[in-house]
């Protein structure tokens, strides 16, 4: 049977790109790697959208204008991104709920609480699964063909221009337009390990082992003009004992700013309170990656124990900092020395962990610089953290008809991208919670009606 597009990746952006395709009138076929049951990629995992809005609504408060999104991009990113594309994003993010609605998908009432995000971004009712199998069941009624198991090895092209798709079991799959929608590469620890050298062994993957860029090698090897640094990728800290793939999001591990993190050797390395928790959560990764055997352990005590949504593995608990100390098998002596010393260094000030409060350390090499309290309160609790890599960033730039750009600077005619594969092109840095989906949503849209167009004219 001839296929008008293929789209190749069953997550989020592919399956917006492929039940637009066949709105638009597309013959639409879907290869997901994945079986049926582990279906949804990363997107599975997800959350939230970040949503662009002149007026509050029944799943966001006040209002979050396009100048504000765009100036909360800018910082995160520090300016690497594509301001057109960008700000088409941001613009086209205020039909993502209405769309996504309308697709069977559900959304909570603004969230309150610490993770203050109820005004700019818009939470997913049952979470990710939920959605993942609201738009499954609405492709499937729209008559796109869907095959599990699929994974897709090659590509052929014909001067830029997309021919047939090359499993790995080696049948090939011709159409008329190709949207790639296979995400990023960070479930390849080989091509992890090129780029970070050994410490990658030592990641955990947050999302699904299906994400190893096979896709993304073919189109840059084939002349797909790159877009992103290899390099970037958005790493969290996470809990130390979650398993190795697709631990999600109940694995990571947010009392960071009311505790202290050492390393092995019982030294802090870095500001546990240099921000707001939702703006620098995203960088804890990193840094516990350049640490010795890429782990740390954060430190709390009693008065901090309901403060935070806990991991779903129970931390070390001991009555004693020695007894803890010997829990996590680190020099006790080392460790009493670096909590004696952040505690005789706190100044006086008002705790207040929902904004930058006047509580800091004064002195030591690296300061606290907001809610700095004295552990001293057992209970005493410590967590391991390791490197959790939830994407990478490099990826396929596209214009905003979402076509691939090649090494000449022209698009392909037949190729487009959606998701994770070519988020680099609106935020090749840093990271704003909720755009991962919005850009997903945004250019999925528009490869299923572009790709549909060209196939069907
Ligand atoms: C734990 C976690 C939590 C997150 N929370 C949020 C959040 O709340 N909000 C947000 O905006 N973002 C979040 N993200 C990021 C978000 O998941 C991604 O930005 C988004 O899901 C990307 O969608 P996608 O469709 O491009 O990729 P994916 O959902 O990863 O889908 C890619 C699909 O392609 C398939 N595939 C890959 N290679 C091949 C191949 N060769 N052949 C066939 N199929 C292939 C995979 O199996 C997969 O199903 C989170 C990520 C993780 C890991």
């Amino acid at each position: 049977m001839h296929n008008d597009v293929l789209v190749i990746g069953g997550g989020h952006a592919g399956l917006t790109a492929a039940i637009t395709a066949a709105e638009n009138g597309a013959k639409v076929l879907l290869l997901e790697a994945s079986p049926k049951n582990m279906r949804g990629g990363n997107s599975r995992h997800t959350r939230d959208l970040r949503i662009m809005h002149h007026q509050p609504t029944k799943v966001l408060t006040d209002i979050y204008p396009a100048k504000e999104y765009w100036d909360d991009l800018v910082r995160v990113t520090n300016g690497q991104t594509n301001k057109h594309l960008a700000y088409l994003t941001i613009r086209n993010s205020a039909n993502n709920v209405k769309w996504l609605q309308q697709h069977g998908v559900c959304f909570q009432p603004p969230l309150k609480g610490t993770l203050q995000l109820g005004r700019t971004n818009a939470f997913l009712l049952g979470g990710g699964k939920a959605m993942i199998n609201a738009l499954y069941h609405s492709a499937e009624l729209l008559g796109v063909q869907i095959r599990y198991d699929s994974t897709v090895t090659m590509l052929t092209l014909d001067e830029n221009h997309f021919v047939e798709a090359i499993l790995e079991n080696g049948q090939t799959i011709e159409a008329s337009a190709l949207i790639v929608a296979s995400g990023g590469f960070e479930a390849n620890r080989e091509w992890l390990e090129k780029i970070w050298g050994k410490i990658a062994k030592n990641f955990i993957i947050r999302g699904t082992p299906y994400n190893r860029g096979l896709i993304l090698k073919q189109l840059l090897e084939k002349g797909a003009k790159q877009v992103g640094n290899p390099k970037q990728c958005h790493a969290v800290a996470i809990d130390g004992c979650a398993p190795l793939f697709d631990g999600g999001i109940v694995s990571r591990v947010d009392c960071i700013t009311l505790g202290i993190v050492v390393n092995k050797h019982a030294k802090r390395f870095y500001d546990e309170g240099e921000d707001l928790w939702p703006k620098r959560y995203a960088i804890w990764g990193h840094l516990v990656a350049q640490q010795p055997d890429q782990i740390a352990y954060v430190i709390i005590d009693a008065k901090s124990e309901k403060m935070f949504i806990p991991s779903a593995f129970p931390p070390k608990t001991a009555n004693t900092l020695l007894e803890l100390a010997q829990k996590i098998a680190i020099d006790p002596d080392a460790l009493l020395k670096t909590v004696h010393e952040y505690n005789a260094s706190i100044q006086p000030g008002t705790f207040n962990h929902t904004k930058l409060d006047n509580c800091h350390t004064q002195n030591l090499a690296i300061n606290k610089t907001h809610w700095a309290r004295t552990i001293d309160t057992p209970p005493f609790k410590a967590y391991l953290l390791r490197p959790g890599i939830t994407f990478t960033y490099l990826g396929v730039t596209v214009n905003d008809k979402a076509q691939i750009i090649m090494a000449d600077d022209q698009p392909s005619k037949n190729i487009f991208a959606a998701g994770e594969i070519m988020a680099g092109n609106v935020l090749a840095e840093g990271y704003l919670a909720g755009t991962g989906l919005t850009i997903g949503a945004v250019f999925g849209r528009i490869a299923g009606k572009e790709a549909a167009q060209y196939a069907t004219n």
